[in-house]
C-alpha cells in the first residue's frame, strides 16, 4: 500500500507546500523545487534519464486532488498539467539544483 497523503497546505508567504503523509512523514517543498521538477511530459520529455529541472519563480495558486494517489498543482505561469503522485512528492529533492 502506498503511503497516502493526508495534508497539503499552501503557504503563499513562505512559498512552500507543506505535505504530510499517513505514516507521519512531513515535508516542506519549496515552490522552486515543486515547479522545477514538474512531472508532466512537457517538462520531463518522454525519454528516460535524469529528472529535468526547470528554473521558475512561478507561485502555486491551486491544488487539486487526483483520485487517491496524486495532486495536480496549478502554477501562476499558467502551467497545470503536472500530476504529482504521492510517491513522487516524497522522492523530490529538498532543494533546487
Ligand atoms: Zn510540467
Amino acid at each position: 500500500m502506498a503511503d497516502a497523503l493526508t495534508e497539503a497546505r499552501n503557504d503563499k508567504d513562505a512559498r512552500v507546500l507543506h505535505l504530510q503523509w499517513e505514516s507521519g512523514a512531513k515535508r516542506a517543498l519549496s515552490y522552486a523545487v515543486a515547479r522545477g521538477y514538474c512531472p508532466c511530459a512537457h517538462c520531463q520529455g518522454h525519454g528516460a534519464g535524469p529528472r529535468k529541472f526547470i528554473a521558475s519563480d512561478a507561485a502555486l495558486i491551486g491544488i487539486k486532488a487526483v483520485g487517491h494517489y496524486a495532486l495536480q498543482l496549478q502554477w501562476s505561469d499558467g502551467h497545470a498539467t503536472g500530476i504529482y503522485t504521492f510517491d513522487y512528492l516524497r522522492e523530490l529533492p529538498e532543494r533546487a539544483p
